[in-house]
């Protein structure tokens, strides 16, 4: 048998998902990094090409093929568009296991992101520890007052990062937490609690119970559960991501629909079926629980309650790239905002192209990422928002800091946040 080109052969691009590529261009203009660099090979055309032409022998595995892999931030931008149907998404997992398993200069930090990853972010009490100091300063008064005075007191870097924190990291909800509870509740719903989500994000998980609430949905953060493992997969580490996917089949069993108001969770979960399609014990639970999976919006939408709440401002939606591209959820998120009363929903330049948050990709590639922020932040210079909403923690977090960073008055909520607020003024008679 010919030996691979690959270094990781069982996890490698297949050349049947290479193939379907056509070369055609049409998903070019709808990449982030091309839009940003103009160059073939910062584009899905000229990244396929390569992995084409490394499956096939013609080109080494070298660092400077690797480095175009990497620049992709992962947005699935190009398989929305793509008439071929290439599925971009599973060939650049593939590909990016093969760049975690290949040779690199930069070794060392690739094995620290994987050691933070496995033994951090998928630990729920080693992350709540480590996140515990960032969520205290979040919202402390020694930040408010170095960000009133705009002394420069971090390394440019670290600044990114600490702009980043949410203005008000609500109280954590993890796992087995209780949450509110409907009146009367005519049907129950998991409600996936994440990892970063629920130690910086509790309040996205309250305003979501309490949205399902009033709508006789009781919602409950089902203990044992944890990381989706869609930042493993990212990564390259096919198998923690399968790991982690096996505990979330084990700790939710049932038929309940499993609400998830992480775009970039939803998208990795609704996906479980393919992730483990060769793992005899769990191939058909993965696609059964895969089935449940139920982004916030699309579960509420489907619900078609009533119109209620008040919300008077001009709201600009941002889609988050795994809800709209990987999801293709775009209409509903918008159908619940416009449905409230007083809120103008106003359509920016780039609503969905990446912010350039994608899961660590800010922290991996700050340069590219703080490209795409810039221009987040003159879309919003230019239509004057007074609130911006978006579905997705890393997204919220990443318009935190182009905010910030460019001086404008609005605030970040996700829309949950933004529905509960609305009826909590004005309840549904
Ligand atoms: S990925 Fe799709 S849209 Fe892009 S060049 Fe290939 S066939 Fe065309
Ligand atoms: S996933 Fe996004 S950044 Fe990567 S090639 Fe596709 S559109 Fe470009």
């Amino acid at each position: 048998m010919a030996s691979s080109p690959w270094p990781l052969p069982a996890d490698a691009p297949s050349a049947a998902d290479l193939s379907r590529c056509v070369h055609c261009g049409l998903c070019i203009n709808a990449c982030p990094t091309f839009a940003v660099t103009g160059l073939e090979a910062e584009s899905p055309r000229g990244r396929i090409a390569l992995a084409r032409a490394v499956d096939e022998g013609v080109i080494p595995l070298t660092a400077a093929v690797q480095s175009h892999w990497d620049l992709c931030l992962q947005c699935r931008a190009c398989e929305a568009v793509c008439p071929s149907g290439v599925a971009y998404g599973r060939i650049i997992e593939h590909v990016k296991a093969q760049v975690a398993a290949a040779p690199a200069k930069d070794a060392a930090p690739r094995r620290l992101r994987r050691f933070l990853l496995r033994n951090v972010v998928a630990r729920p009490r080693v992350l709540a520890a480590v996140v515990a100091p960032a969520r205290w300063w979040a919202g402390s008064l020694p930040r408010r007052a170095l960000r009133k005075s705009g002394a420069k007191w971090l390394p440019s870097r670290l600044a990114a990062m600490e702009a980043q924190l949410p203005r008000h990291p609500g109280r954590p909800l993890r796992a087995g937490d209780s949450l509110p509870v409907p009146g009367e509740a005519s049907t129950e719903a998991v409600l996936f609690t994440g990892c970063v989500m629920g130690e910086l994000f509790g309040g996205v998980h309250r305003a979501t119970a309490s949205v399902l609430a009033r709508r006789g949905v009781r919602a409950i953060a089902v203990e044992g559960q944890g990381c989706c493992g869609a930042l493993h997969a990212h990564d390259g580490d096919l198998a923690f991501a399968r790991d982690l996917a096996r505990r979330n089949i084990d700790a939710l069993p049932g038929d309940d629909p499993i609400i998830v108001n992480s775009a970039g969770c939803g998208a990795a979960m609704k996906e479980y079926g393919q992730l483990l399609h060769a793992d005899p014990r769990y191939a058909d639970r993965a696609a059964a629980f895969a089935a449940r999976v139920r982004d916030f919006s699309e579960f509420v939408a489907a619900l078609d309650t009533p119109a209620a709440g008040h919300f008077p401002a001009r709201v600009a939606y941002q889609d988050a790239c795994h809800l709209a591209h990987a999801q293709r959820i775009r209409e509903q998120p918008r159908a619940l905002l416009r449905a409230i009363a007083g809120c103008d929903l106003v359509e920016t330049p780039g609503a969905d192209l990446c912010c350039g948050a994608a899961g660590i990709y800010s922290l991996v590639e700050p340069g590219m990422s703080a490209a795409l922020r810039t221009r987040k932040a003159d879309a919003f210079r230019d239509s004057a928002p007074d609130v911006i909403v978006t579905a997705n923690p890393g997204c919220q977090m990443q318009y935190e800091a182009a905010v910030r960073e460019a001086g404008i008055d609005a605030r970040v909520m996700h829309l949950a946040e933004a529905l509960d607020e609305a009826e909590r003024r004005a309840p549904r008679a």
